[in-house]
């Protein structure tokens, strides 16, 4: 990893001084790992200044309350959204995040620490690019996000090999992840404002490889609709459940909460505005 090191901090630091036109829209995420992604892709992804509107876009998170009723959203404008998510992001004590991380034994590679948001908003304040979470899984493509998100890995590990051991009878050795930083637009009620993946706080999580056995795929082995579940199928629902309920993520959502995440489990650490 370290010799990408460079080529990502360029990525970071380019996107800080302009990834977007005047009039800036919903950008494509990256593309799935089961497509061939790689972080090679990841970067050229990142590097393109913009993409084709909602082209392929997978992840439509909504910043509203966990169990609100979808009625009248009482929330701080876009500009005033933006401002508070990217504060709640650089406020992070990035080297003391920095050190939780490595003596917890994440591997990681560390981006330069971003002042200020681009003109559109976006921006990564403490990026850190991370091959392997604290119990070892490796993430594929790797993450690029921001510390405050990595050192929620712990715990997120944690429920992982928990239910792996319970329902899988083995570890997980790798996750295939669809995204983690995009500069873009959330989609849907809240597109005015931008996706928690705009400031590397978010990551969508797409399957899960044991040691042994084939790897778990929440597009196919999640089973939505059906109330009877194989190991696979529970696996992932409790991994789901533990994560809603047990971590301190701030969204969590995954195929029962909307077509956009049958495939993935989108984690992220954002700004709480309620
Ligand atoms: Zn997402």
């Amino acid at each position: 990893m370290n010799e990408l090191h460079p080529r990502l901090a360029a990525v970071v630091v380019a996107l800080t001084v302009g990834c977007a036109g005047p009039s800036p829209r919903a950008f494509a995420p990256p593309e799935p790992a089961g497509q061939g992604g790689s972080i090679e892709r990841h970067i050229e992804y990142l590097s393109s200044a913009s993409q084709p509107s909602d082209a392929g876009a997978s992840d439509a998170e909504s910043p509203d309350p966990p169990g609100a009723a979808p009625a009248i959203a009482i929330r701080p404008s876009a500009a005033e959204m933006t401002a508070r998510q990217w504060e709640h992001v650089a406020s992070v004590d990035g080297v003391a995040c920095r050190a939780e991380l490595a003596s917890e034994g994440v591997r990681f590679t560390s981006l330069a620490d971003v002042a200020a948001p681009n003109r559109v908003g976006c921006g990564v304040p403490h990026g850190v690019v991370v091959t392997r979470g604290p119990t070892g899984i490796a993430y594929a493509p790797p993450l690029l996000v921001d510390c405050s998100l990595a050192r929620e890995l712990a715990s997120v590990e944690r429920i992982v090999q928990e239910e792996a051991d319970r329902h899988l009878g083995t570890p997980i050795v790798r996750i295939a992840t669809l995204g983690t930083f995009s500069c873009r637009h959330r989609r849907g009620r809240w597109e005015d404002t931008l996706s928690e993946h705009s400031f590397g706080d978010a990551a969508d999580l797409a399957s899960f490889e044991p040691k042994k056995g084939r790897a778990i795929a929440i597009a196919r082995d999640y089973e939505l609709g059906k109330t009877a579940f194989g190991p696979r199928a529970s696996f992932l629902r409790a991994v789901y459940a533990r994560l809603r309920g047990e971590t301190k993520l701030t969204f969590v959502l995954g195929p029962e909460f909307n077509p956009e995440h049958r495939d993935h489990f989108h984690i992220d650490s954002g700004y709480r505005w309620w």
